[in-house]
């Protein structure tokens, strides 16, 4: 029971504004940080119960299953094609609405740009 507890509370700290949504593989990348004995397993099962509870919201980017904080990710997203990270960009509600034609009401959306993430694009000038 406190076993759980440990694991769930790390988990859940991976989740942030900055870490943008994140995958079961990132999660359990990061999370062994903190607890190196945390098995994939036990991820999935504790992402999964975060969902049921309502505080993550599951969004597909890249392809990728990943998971975002539900009373936050309703924003654009951008994907690295490089690092396989998403990130959370600042919501432009103008920019939303002007998207769907006259006579459409925007109440939700999945908005994602993807190219490559500032580090990445360094790592590249650093090759050439
Ligand atoms: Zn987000
Ligand atoms: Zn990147």
């Amino acid at each position: 029971m406190q076993r759980n507890t440990k694991q769930r509370e790390v988990i859940a700290a991976c989740f942030s504004d900055e870490a943008g949504p994140l995958s079961v593989y990132q999660v359990h990348a990061l999370a062994r940080e903190q607890y190196p004995s945390l098995g994939i397993a036990t991820v999935y099962r504790t992402v999964n119960a975060l969902v049921e509870a309502g505080m993550l919201v599951p969004v597909v980017i890249g392809g990728t299953t990943r998971y975002g904080l539900a009373q936050k990710c309703h924003h654009p997203h951008f994907y690295c094609n490089k690092c396989d990270h998403a990130f959370c960009l600042e919501s432009n509600p103008a920019v939303t609405t002007r998207l769907a034609p006259k006579g459409f009401v925007v109440s939700e959306y999945n908005l994602v740009v993807s190219g490559t993430c500032p580090s990445c694009t360094s790592e590249n000038r650093r090759r050439h």
